[in-house]
């Protein structure tokens, strides 16, 4: 074993910088970070080659004097920290950010303070510090980083492409623009299109910051949340439960000003929409959560984007409250609740009072009243039982079995041993309701067919046979340019899995093939959730290794929508190749596709046992 010896200066600087500094987008969140805590109202980000060449931040903050300028690119140097770790006001505190860009790339700062007649400029390579000279330059600082990880190839390597590289550099940017409408940011490189965010002047600057990042669009599709508990001011936007999206990347959280990805706060945010929302979609929102700094601990992480609330309960129940009141007034509730727990719902009832529970009108006469079963009223001989007026309506609903339906299915070959029984009505266009031995069953009709286009696209996929129909007229889609381009880079594996799509210009592509099994669909979402994918997966993952995921995405969009009527064989079929089909049980999103009430529930239901 070798003698314990102290690190040198640049090692240890080294070792930090692997914590702060894990890719170019992390340089760009400290540096757009130090212009805004130095007061800028304007700043100016060009990146090269995804950041890993080349970063500039310009900003118009108060900049350094020449002391400041040699002390700032020294590691544990802040002129930010007074002597109270939890009251943390800045973005920055903890002064290494700049030691470490500088140990692992090629730094220079060009910095003015107004107390000065000129700027200083000074220059660290990989460590190597250069002492200031003047420099020539309005108020305000410049920091350029360039050769990213040069001093560490190690790192290099795991820097992903530049098309990567450069959009997480977008998403930070569009972060911290969306915590500080009142700072002007433009983003511009020989790596990207240009974004420009002039400064909101209206009444509502971050609302009019949300529309020039996230679109119109998301403002106009959105919930207003305000809500305040015991000191924790909860303000921003959410999505209407159906504006949801394939992964949580437009989900921005703030707490104080600083962009978070807290896993409270996700937690909280995906809690509020758990009743109205399937668990493999993601709400949209922008929320921002203000509290005194003693309540919030930054200091868990040095990339300062986990925190640590005093009260984590409090802040959780805050979330998921206003998220749950804002949908539910919105009247966008959508009932998903399971079979499970309607039975037990109704099992866990009060015991229903005597006058309440007695029907107004006389008992419909069975053709066994004394113990009338689902068999037996299924099976009930002419006369049809005789419903009292105030049961009518709902029963008018049901397609009724004609009588000679009703004599066939007492044939010998009715499929009621069956697991999923016989058909015998189709209600409200969606739900068939079949009789098994044992109880009834109901299907969601188009749960089901979502299902089993999911399965039979997913073998054909897997065969490579998925046939194609041509589109009369291509569908032109218009999306972002991103989204554009993560999509025609895949054209290729689309195409083989069936959907032909090619460039339209700038911000569209047109839809050409389509896969024939999916029969007419909504090409547009289904575009917008499969570059949400793309987005979420690395560049060299195949689509081929994605396939549930991507048989999945095609199939929500193309199923048979509940509103069909279906004659009784095509629900007798539907039920047979439900049987027929492994994990049909379930749809793509984790619901049901069916639930079973066995006789014994249904005779609990109506206080029989
Ligand atoms: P921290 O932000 O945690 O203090 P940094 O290493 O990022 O640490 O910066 C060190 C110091 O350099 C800051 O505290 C600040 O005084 C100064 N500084 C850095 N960037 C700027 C800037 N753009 N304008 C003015 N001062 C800056
Ligand atoms: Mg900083």
């Amino acid at each position: 074993m070798t003698a314990v010896r102290r690190l040198t200066e640049d090692m240890i600087n080294r070792i930090a910088a692997g914590e702060v500094v894990e890719r170019p987008a992390s340089v760009v969140k400290e540096l757009v970070e130090n212009a805004i805590d130095a007061g800028a109202k304007r700043v100016e980000i060009v990146t090269a080659g995804g950041g890993a060449s080349l970063i500039r931040v310009t900003d118009d903050g108060g900049g350094m004097t020449h002391d400041d300028l040699g002390l700032a690119i020294d590691r544990h140097c802040t002129s930010k920290l007074t002597d109270d770790l939890l009251d943390i006001r800045t973005l920055g505190f903890r002064g290494e950010a700049l030691a470490s860009i500088g140990s692992v790339a090629r730094l220079s700062i060009a910095s003015r303070h107004a107390s000065e007649p000129h700027g200083w400029e000074i220059v660290v390579e990989g460590g190597l510090v250069h002492p200031p000279r003047p420099a020539g330059l309005n108020a305000g600082t410049r920091v350029e980083v360039s050769d990213l990880f040069f001093s560490t190839p190690a790192r290099l390597k795991f820097l992903k492409g530049e098309r990567a590289e450069s959009s997480a550099i977008t998403d930070i940017v569009k972060r911290l623009a969306m915590a500080h409408p009142e700072v002007r940011f433009s983003l511009a490189g020989s790596d990207r299109g240009a974004i420009d965010y002039p400064v909101a002047h209206g009444d509502e600057p971050f609302v009019e910051r949300l529309g020039q990042i996230l679109s119109q669009d998301f403002v106009d599709n959105s919930l207003a949340i305000e809500a305040t508990r015991e000191g924790v001011r909860l303000s921003g936007y959410a999505g209407l439960p159906t504006y949801n999206r394939a992964n949580g990347l437009q989900q921005f959280l703030f707490v104080n000003g600083r962009p978070v990805r807290d896993k409270l706060l996700m937690g909280a945010l995906r809690a509020g929409y758990a009743d109205v929302m399937s668990r493999d979609r993601h709400p949209v929102a922008a929320l921002r959560i203000d509290l005194e700094p003693h309540g919030v601990d930054v200091n868990v992480h040095p990339a300062k984007s986990d925190v640590r609330f005093r009260d984590p309960g409090l802040v959780r129940g805050l979330i998921v409250g206003a998220l749950r009141n804002a949908i539910h007034q919105a009247g966008h509730r959508s009932a998903t609740t399971g079979g499970g727990a309607t039975i037990a719902a109704f099992r866990t009832g009060a015991p229903p009072s005597a006058a309440a529970w007695r029907p107004s009108a006389p008992m419909p006469a069975f053709g066994n009243a004394a113990a009338p079963s689902w068999r037996d009223w299924a099976n009930a001989p002419a006369p049809a039982p005789h419903f009292s007026e105030a049961a009518q309506p709902a029963f008018a609903a049901v397609s009724q079995p004609s009588a000679d339906a009703r004599a066939n299915a007492v044939a010998a070959n009715d499929p009621t041993d069956r697991p999923l029984g016989a058909a015998r009505a189709q209600v409200h266009e969606n739900y068939i309701i079949a009789q098994t031995d044992h109880g009834i069953v109901i299907v969601d009709q188009h749960a089901a067919h979502e299902r089993l286009v999911y399965e039979r696209l997913k073998t054909a996929l897997a065969r490579s046979g998925v046939a194609r129909q041509i589109l009369l007229i291509p569908d032109i889609i218009d999306l972002p340019e991103d989204d554009v381009a993560r999509l025609l880079k895949r054209a290729d594996e689309l195409a083989e899995l069936g959907l032909a799509i090619e460039s339209f210009g700038p911000g569209a592509v047109a839809v050409r093939e389509t896969p024939a099994l999916l029969g007419e669909l909504d090409t547009r979402s289904l575009l917008v959730d499969l570059a949400d994918d793309l987005a979420e997966w690395d560049d060299t993952t195949r689509l081929r290794e994605k396939l549930d995921h991507v048989a999945a995405t095609m199939a929500c969009h193309g199923s048979v929508r509940s509103g069909r009527r279906l004659r009784p064989e095509e629900m007798d079929a539907l039920l047979r190749e439900m049987e027929a089909t492994p994990g049909s049980g379930q749809c793509n999103h984790g619901r049901p596709t069916y639930v079973e009430l066995k006789l014994a529930d249904i005779e609990r239901l109506f206080g029989r046992r």
